[in-house]
């Protein structure tokens, strides 16, 4: 049975289509109508073609259609529809331009190893991943490390990155590493000298500049291209050294863009004095940044180029390289800047912050790094979250740490087991106690499966005692008087508060009598029952305090919440618990 024919698809598409159609005003597009049919349906991703066809003609069949009559056929099929519509809306990416013309998506990440990554690479990577998935097609991973000198690879972050990836939950199906490339590199250089699209430049840089900015030729560009070939070869083989030659792209000479004005494509590194971490002195003549990127996202068949604004003018000058070599130039997305304010996204910042001794490391809680949202239990999930919403659109996007504490607060939330710590605590002894309590502490409040601990409260001495620890904000000279509960158990007033204690006299035992009173709920740990723990604050401050000995139990990358305090990954168990804190 053809897709034609398959009579439950096309009922599919045709509800599809009304519902494009009705947004748009009564005209349904035929782009969006795939992408969604590919998103629900995977089992389609192999037949886009002949989808294609289908949906072509449905979408011809429902614009023949008036507004009003395709609003009452959804009204009348599919009442609910609509509202759901409305409400996939907000999670789902936009399709991607022309997916049909290509017989597999390819998207690439193309980070340069000179640092590990941050936040900022997030919306990247994200898109680049989820929209490989959403079309069956191929995510690549393209290491762009070559330029030994001033934007120096370094060995340890090849694999850091690997390893980000994989925590984010977007590993590549592919991976290659542009330094070993650079023969493939020297062959197309070579190509496009002998068809005299590039050429040898060896003017000083300003007498150069003098000439593209009047729109003339340098005294280089109109020599026979035997003679640029003759001065290539000399290049490879250390005939020339750092800063006195370049191979330049021509492009039109009176582009509006003087950036874009023959270009450079290749130029000569100190080998001996810069050796590349990888292939260390093997070679003297790198590629620059455009010329090494265009010949790949072309070999790699990469499909569609999903990236910032930032990156249109390069677009520009790669376009003249396409035309040369009669290669198709890929479908480019460009979106807008995603700020987070607060967060320092500058990886020279980050780098130098690191070697300055300002930061501890990679995952030092105050850098906006994987490794350091790792550290603090932030969910890649949430990350994910966030930059879908977001998606690719051209505008600028702020957003604020708190954005993305609300996404991973919403995936945290439900697994999250409760436990107590008290903070900066004081021992309050608690007198007058009429008789033995048993607290049952549920970990989860709505999910009682998940089990509970418990304390026995047994009063002690001639004063009927026993002793918590409680935090001292909680519990301070202003709340003398005044009755509190500890929660779970009973209420209390306070009596007197001093500098490392203070006491308090049994009240009563019953919630509803603290809620009369309106007694503000505070937690506490039963002295003895105690551990001591610190908390690593995202300024990298530290927060002494007291955990509940159960807390022995917890294992490292927990990722828990203490009570009135926030949610906290646990970094380390040993007689002394070590979290990081994620937020409120
Ligand atoms: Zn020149």
């Amino acid at each position: 049975m053809t897709l034609k024919e398959n009579a439950e698809l096309r009922e599919i598409v045709r509800k599809i289509a009304l519902l494009n159609a009705i947004k748009h005003d009564g005209k349904a597009q035929a782009g969006p109508v795939i992408g969604k049919i590919l998103g629900e349906r995977a089992e389609y991703r192999t037949k886009v073609k002949e989808l294609s066809a289908l949906v072509n003609d449905v979408v011809r069949e429902v614009n023949s259609l008036a507004l009003s009559e395709q609003q009452r056929i959804v009204e009348e099929k599919w009442p609910k529809a609509l509202i759901k519509e409305k409400i996939e809306e907000e999670k789902r990416l936009p399709p991607l331009p022309n997916v049909n013309t290509y017989a597999q998506v390819v998207t690439r990440f193309s980070p340069n190893p000179d640092c590990v990554l941050h936040l900022g690479s997030s919306r990247a990577i994200v898109l680049c991943y989820e929209y490989a998935r959403m079309y069956n097609g191929k995510f690549v991973l393209r290491f762009e490390d070559t330029d030994p000198k001033l934007k120096r690879p370094v060995l340890e972050f090849y694999d850091r990155i690997r390893e980000d990836l994989a925590w984010l939950g977007c590993k590549p199906d592919e991976e290659y590493i542009q330094s070993d490339r650079i023969p493939i590199y020297y062959e197309y250089a070579e190509r496009l000298l002998k068809d005299g699209n590039v050429y040898v430049c060896t003017c000083q840089p300003e007498q150069f500049r003098k000439q593209i900015l009047a729109n003339k030729p340098c005294k280089c560009r109109n020599l026979p291209s035997e003679e640029h070939l003759t001065k290539w070869h000399s290049m490879l083989e250390g005939g020339y050294k750092e800063g006195e030659v370049v191979v330049r792209l021509k492009t039109e000479l009176n582009h509006p863009n003087p950036a874009v004005r023959d270009w450079p494509a290749l130029r000569v590194i100190n080998a001996k004095k810069y050796p590349h971490p990888r292939v260390g002195s093997k070679y003297y003549v790198w590629p620059l940044y455009n010329f090494a990127c265009g010949i790949d996202d072309h070999l790699m068949g990469v499909t569609h180029i999903i990236r910032g604004k930032e990156h249109l003018t390069n677009m520009v000058r790669q376009e003249y390289m396409y035309k040369y070599l009669g290669w198709h130039y890929p479908e480019a997305i460009h979106y807008g800047r995603l700020k987070i304010t607060g967060a320092s996204l500058s990886k020279s910042k980050i780098v130098q912050g690191i070697r300055e001794g300002l930061y501890k490391d990679w995952d030092d809680p105050r850098l906006a790094t994987f490794a350091a949202l790792r550290r603090r239990g932030i969910t890649p999930e949430a990350i994910k979250k966030m930059i879908v919403d977001v998606g690719p659109k051209t505008s600028d996007v702020i957003l604020s740490w708190e954005n993305l504490y609300a996404y991973n607060r919403k995936i945290l939330d439900p697994t999250a087991d409760r436990y107590f710590f008290v903070d900066n605590p004081i021992e309050l002894t608690v007198k007058h106690i009429p008789k033995a309590f048993v607290a049952k502490l549920h970990l989860h409040p709505d999910k009682p499966e998940r089990g509970f601990r418990e304390y026995a409260i047994k009063p002690n001495g001639g004063d009927n005692s026993t002793a918590f620890w409680v935090s001292k904000k909680d519990v301070d000279v202003s709340k003398i008087g005044i009755v509190i509960r500890l929660m779970e158990l009973f209420n209390i007033e306070i009596e007197s508060v001093n500098v490392y204690s203070a006491e308090a006299s049994f009240i009563s035992e019953s919630y509803e009598e603290a809620r009369k009173a309106k007694a503000q709920l505070i937690h506490w740990v039963p002295v003895g029952e105690d551990m001591p723990c610190q908390v690593v604050m995202p300024d990298a401050t530290v927060t002494e305090g007291i955990a509940e000995s159960i807390c022995k139990q917890l294992k490292p990358n927990n990722i828990i919440q203490f009570e009135r305090f926030g949610f906290v990954r646990i970094d380390e168990v040993n007689m002394k618990l070590t979290a990081y804190y994620a937020h409120k």
